[in-house]
């Protein structure tokens, strides 16, 4: 009795630290729009990277042509091919998904990139028409890189550091595009690179291509992240063009005290006014890096705090930790592993409830979902994954009350993330643009947001606890104009897309 009771405070003390009471929901949304800017104003003035990605011009639907895209971001790669035929049509892309050698992931950039130029090849004279492919015309290539990458233009940029496992040393600091490019030339491969982009990037270009409301694009899967169209002005960091206009006006300045030609004068003005009236209105994708977001508005527990301190990257990536399908599982396993060491319930020797990331969040999920009176499933997890067998229902019950605390926070902080994003942009319905009209005065805009990965796609509970919390932090009247919409292979077709618009025959 005692030790039931002890299981039951650690599940208390859980539920406690856990808490995302609307109120805490919305510091959060706060904490994310105030980060945004911040990352914005200046190189490293927020742990949002707010990394700049060139991209200002988003599939529209009108773009023909055969495009090809390549996807390298984790143990798999993906080559693929679309047609697009104009007024929003694609033809069934065809796609190859590849494994990567093991070897080829810490060995040099010549040899990984001539495998993956090798693969594009085979892959193209089978798809294509079985002409020599160094005799075909130029073809254009989107390449969906994701990897930490300082972009230089919207084809290429300076790879930061690898993740995931890789750990080609020559490759840091290179031109990611060049190593490509050159592989394909190796290999008699008539293709150039014209959209360098990160995943997320690819998910909204898609979503757009679909739907012009698209503004953002989130992913929840193994990792998370977001990026969304940000106006150029507002991106302070790189306000290239302004400098320019700068060096106009006092360019201007000059003139003035050495002409005396006024008409002259208010031509040059005139033409400021546009170029600043352009440049207002200009857009440029921001790809935000969030996973690495930080909030002291954030609920974390000690099971946080542990996980961090074990990982690879302590201090790094912490709302990732919290929300992204890496980590749910391994959360829930070490509030088990608490449980047991409170009070013995799950029997003794556990050797297996030790061993970090035992439990996979799919499995979690099939847990926290089973709907059979005995808990069946969870009998059977528990047993076949973490090795404890003969779990009293009781307990069974218990367990599936800790992985919906751990789902239920994750789905309702990442909804909080995308409420930030549309308040930062005035799209929250808060009138923050309108000022001080009231909310019913406030004529909301149709809003999209692309929304793709696992966590979110094939996690029903994940995916409900998500919208509700949406409706609770924007109302019901302003989430009724906010629509998450599911795009499929977006990172990889996108791409595609986006090697469309910003090829040099559109
Ligand atoms: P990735 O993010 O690795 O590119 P996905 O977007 O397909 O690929 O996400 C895969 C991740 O989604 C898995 O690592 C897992 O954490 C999560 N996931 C996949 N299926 C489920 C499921 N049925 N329930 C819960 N989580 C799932």
């Amino acid at each position: 009795r005692r030790k039931w009771r002890r299981v039951v405070g650690v599940l208390a003390e859980l539920e406690q630290g856990c808490e995302t009471t609307v109120g805490r929901l919305k510091q959060v949304v706060d904490a994310m729009a105030v980060e945004m800017h911040a990352g914005l104003a200046s190189e490293g003035g927020s742990k949002l990277k707010m990394l700049l990605t060139f991209v200002d011009t988003l599939p529209n639907g009108s773009e023909k042509g055969i495009y090809y895209a390549l996807h390298l971001g984790g143990t798999n790669f993906r080559v693929l091919r679309v047609q697009l035929g104009g007024q929003r049509s694609i033809l069934e892309p065809d796609v190859e998904r590849q494994p990567i050698p093991q070897h080829l992931m810490t060995s040099t950039s010549e040899e990984l990139f001539d495998f993956i130029a090798s693969s594009l090849k085979e892959f193209v004279e089978k798809e294509g028409d079985g002409s020599d492919t160094s005799l075909m015309r130029r073809r254009d290539l989107g390449f969906t890189f994701s990897f930490p990458v300082k972009q230089t233009s919207v084809s290429t940029g300076i790879l930061i550091k690898w993740t995931k496992g890789f750990g080609i040393e020559d490759m840091v600091g290179r031109e990611v595009s060049e190593c490509l490019e050159q592989a394909m030339a190796r290999k008699g491969l008539n293709m150039l690179v014209a959209a360098l982009v990160n995943d997320t990037v690819g998910t909204l270009a898609l979503g757009h291509y679909h739907d012009p409301d698209t503004i953002a694009a989130v992913i929840i899967g193994t990792g998370t992240n977001a990026c969304y169209l940000e106006r150029t002005d507002a991106i302070i960091k790189c306000q290239g063009l302004l400098t320019t206009s700068g060096g106009m006006v006092s360019f201007l300045y000059v003139s003035r005290q050495t002409s005396s030609d006024s008409l002259s004068d208010e031509l040059i003005y005139f033409v400021i006014y546009l170029l600043t009236l352009t440049y207002l209105h200009l857009h440029q994708v921001v790809n935000m890096e969030w996973g690495n977001f930080w909030s002291s508005h954030l609920p974390r527990t000690s099971y946080d705090i542990e996980l961090d301190a074990d990982s690879p990257n302590p201090n790094d990536q912490g709302f990732e930790k919290m929300i992204s399908g890496m980590y749910l599982g391994d959360i829930v396993r070490r509030v088990i592993l608490r449980m047991s060491h409170e009070a013995d319930i799950f029997g003794d020797a556990l050797p297996k409830l030790s061993m970090p990331f035992i439990l996979r969040t799919p499995l979690m999920a099939e847990m926290h979902e089973d709907d059979s009176p005995e808990l069946t499933e969870v009998a059977r997890i528990l047993k076949d994954t973490l090795e404890i067998p003969d779990v009293p229902l009781k307990v069974r019950k218990l367990v599936v009350k800790v992985c919906d605390v751990v789902t239920r926070r994750a789905a309702r902080l990442a909804a909080a993330g995308i409420v930030g994003i549309l308040k930062k942009i005035g799209r929250d319905g808060s009138g923050g643009i309108t000022g001080g009209r009231s909310r019913s005065d406030i004529k909301m805009k149709r809003t999209v947001v692309a929304i793709e990965g696992g966590l979110y796609t094939s996690y029903t509970m994940f995916r409900e606890y998500l919208h509700e919390a949406m409706i609770e932090i924007l109302g019901e009247e302003a989430a009724q104009h906010v629509i998450l919409k599911v795009t499929e292979d977006g990172s990889g077709v996108g791409a595609a897309l986006l090697a469309a618009t910003h090829s040099s025959d559109h």
